[in-house]
C-alpha cells in the first residue's frame, strides 16, 4: 500500500518524499512496464558514481546506414548478440550525458518536481544497463533479458516531453529563455537519438522471436511487415504518410473548427526512400497542424494546402553531415571498431533526399511573430492560458508516442522547434518562408537511405 502511494507521488515529482523516506522510494523504483526493476541501491550508486566518467567519453553522430548494418530481421543469433551489444556500448554514455546536463541545470529547475522526475527516470534507465555493462551479452537468454530492460526504458521515457515541458513552463520566471531553448534542444535531440538505438534493437529483437525462442513482445512489432528493418521502413512513400496525417489534423480540424481544409498533392507522389516513419508522421502532423490553422483562422479555408514533393536523384557514398546529435553519438572506441559496416550485412546504400513544400493560403507570418516560431513554448495559440488549471498545462498532457504527438491543433509551441529537430538528426532541414498576407511555404527536406537491398 505504502508503495503505492509513494509510486503514485513519485510519479507526480514528489521528490522531496525521494529524500525523507529513501527506503520506500528505492522500493518504489519500478518500470511503467509493470515489472519489478528495483535497482540494488548500490547498483544505482554506482550508476550516479559513473555519471561523469561515462558521459566524457567521445563519440560520433549516428546514421541511418548504422542502424541498418545488422540486416533484415529474423537475425541469426550472432547478428541478434552482435545488435544487443552494441546498443549496450551506445546507451549508457547518453543516458549519463543527459543526466550530467540535468545536474548542470539551476538549482532552481533541477529541484522542480518535474525536471526532478525526468533526472530520477534516466538514472533509473542507467542502473538498469549497467549491470548489462560490466560483461558482454553472449546467450540468447541475457538478449532476452536485454530486451526487456530496453522496453522498460522506452517505456519509462514516454513522457519525458511533456514533464520537462510543464517543468520549464513552470519555471520560466526564473530562467532566460535562451538558455531554456538551448538546453531543451540539446536534450529532445539527444532523445531522439537514443530512443531510435533503443527501439531498433527492441524492434529487431521482436521480429527475430523464432531465433530467440523467447517469450513474444507484448507489442505489434512481431507482425512487422518485411519492408521494415527494425524501426526504418525501407520504402517510405511520404505520400502515404502525408495523408494519414491529413486524416488525423483534419479530424481535429473539424472537432475544434467544424470544417477541414483541402489537400493536393503533387510532384512526385510515388517517391520513396528508407526513413523512419515515426519522425516523418510527428514532423508532417505538426506542419500540417499549422497549416490548417492558418488556412481555417484566416478564413481561407476553400483554399486548398498544396503539397508538392521532388525526390533528389540518388548520391552514391558519402552520409550527409549529422547536425541534430552533436554531442551524443556513437562512442569512438574500440566497440565502434569491433563493428566494420561492411561486415553486418547492410547494403552499401545511396543517399537520397526528398523535400516536400506545404504551401498554404493561412495570411502568413506576422513580421512580430516570426523570430520566436523556433523557441519552445512560444505560441500565438491564445486559446490556452497558461496560468490557469484547465490550460496549457492540461495540453501538455495530451502528448503520447515516441515524437509526442499532441491531438490539440497548437498551443504548446514545441510543433515547430521539435520538427526542425527531428528532420536535422539525420541531416535534413525545415525552412519557413512566409509570405506575410497571404500565405506560407514550409519546405521540409529529409535526407534517407537510397536502395536498400
Ligand atoms: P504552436 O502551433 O503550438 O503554436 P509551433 O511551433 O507549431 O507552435 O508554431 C509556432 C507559431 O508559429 C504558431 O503559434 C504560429 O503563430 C506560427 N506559425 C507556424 N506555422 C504557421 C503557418 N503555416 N501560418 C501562420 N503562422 C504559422
Ligand atoms: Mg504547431
Amino acid at each position: 500500500m505504502a508503495v503505492a502511494v509513494f509510486r503514485a507521488q513519485l510519479q507526480r515529482g514528489n521528490t522531496r518524499l525521494l529524500r525523507t523516506r529513501p527506503r520506500l522510494i528505492r522500493q518504489a523504483s519500478t518500470s511503467q512496464t509493470g515489472r519489478d526493476w528495483t535497482i540494488h541501491p548500490a547498483t544505482r550508486d554506482a550508476a550516479r558514481d559513473q555519471v561523469a566518467q561515462l558521459a566524457a567519453s567521445p563519440r560520433r553522430p549516428l546514421t541511418l546506414a548504422d542502424l541498418l548494418r545488422h540486416g533484415r530481421p529474423p537475425l541469426s543469433k550472432d547478428a541478434l548478440l552482435a545488435s544487443a551489444n552494441f546498443t549496450l556500448s551506445l546507451l549508457p554514455a547518453r543516458l549519463a550525458s543527459r543526466i550530467h546536463a540535468l545536474r548542470n541545470l539551476p538549482f532552481i529547475v533541477v529541484s522542480n518536481p518535474n525536471v526532478s522526475k525526468i533526472y530520477h527516470n534516466y538514472l533509473h534507465s542507467l542502473s538498469t544497463l549497467l549491470p548489462f555493462q560490466k560483461r558482454q551479452i553472449t546467450t540468447l537468454e541475457e538478449e532476452n533479458k536485454f530486451g526487456e530492460v530496453l522496453a522498460d526504458l522506452v517505456q519509462t521515457h514516454t513522457n519525458t516531453i511533456p514533464v520537462l515541458a510543464r517543468g520549464f513552463l513552470e519555471c520560466r520566471k526564473y530562467v532566460c529563455p535562451a538558455d531554456v531553448t538551448r538546453f531543451l534542444d540539446t536534450h529532445l535531440r539527444a532523445r531522439i537519438g537514443t530512443r531510435l538505438i533503443a527501439e531498433q534493437h527492441l524492434a529487431l529483437h521482436c521480429a527475430s522471436q523464432p531465433v530467440r525462442d523467447g517469450p513474444p513482445c507484448s507489442s505489434d512489432s512481431t507482425a512487422v511487415p518485411s519492408k521494415y528493418i527494425g524501426v526504418i521502413d525501407t520504402a517510405i512513400q511520404p505520400a502515404r504518410i502525408i495523408r494519414l496525417c491529413e486524416d488525423f489534423v483534419g479530424e481535429i480540424c473539424e472537432l475544434k473548427y467544424g470544417v477541414r481544409p483541402r489537400l493536393v498533392i503533387g510532384g512526385e507522389p510515388d517517391a520513396s526512400f528508407a526513413h523512419v516513419p515515426v519522425h516523418m508522421e510527428y514532423i508532417i502532423t505538426e506542419l500540417l497542424k499549422n497549416a490548417f490553422r492558418a488556412t481555417i483562422e484566416s478564413g481561407n479555408e476553400r483554399e486548398p494546402i498544396e503539397v508538392t514533393i521532388a525526390a533528389a536523384p540518388d548520391v552514391p557514398g558519402k552520409e550527409p553531415p549529422v547536425q541534430g546529435d552533436t554531442d551524443i553519438g556513437f562512442q569512438l572506441d574500440a566497440n565502434d571498431d569491433a563493428y566494420p559496416r561492411e561486415a553486418m550485412g547492410a547494403s552499401n546504400p545511396s543517399l537520397q533526399s526528398i523535400t516536400i513544400r506545404i504551401r498554404d493560403r493561412g495570411g502568413g507570418i506576422p513580421p512580430e511573430v516570426l523570430p520566436h516560431i523556433w523557441s519552445y513554448s512560444f505560441t500565438t495559440f491564445s486559446e490556452m492560458d497558461l496560468n490557469s488549471e484547465n490550460g496549457n498545462l492540461d495540453a501538455l498532457n495530451t502528448i503520447s508516442g515516441s515524437g509526442g504527438h499532441l491531438s490539440s491543433i497548437a498551443g504548446l509551441g514545441y510543433g515547430l522547434p521539435l520538427s526542425r529537430a527531428y528532420a536535422e538528426y539525420f541531416g535534413g532541414s525545415i525552412a519557413v518562408q512566409s509570405l506575410f498576407g497571404w500565405g506560407t511555404d514550409v519546405y521540409l527536406t529529409l535526407k534517407g537511405v537510397g536502395k536498400v537491398d
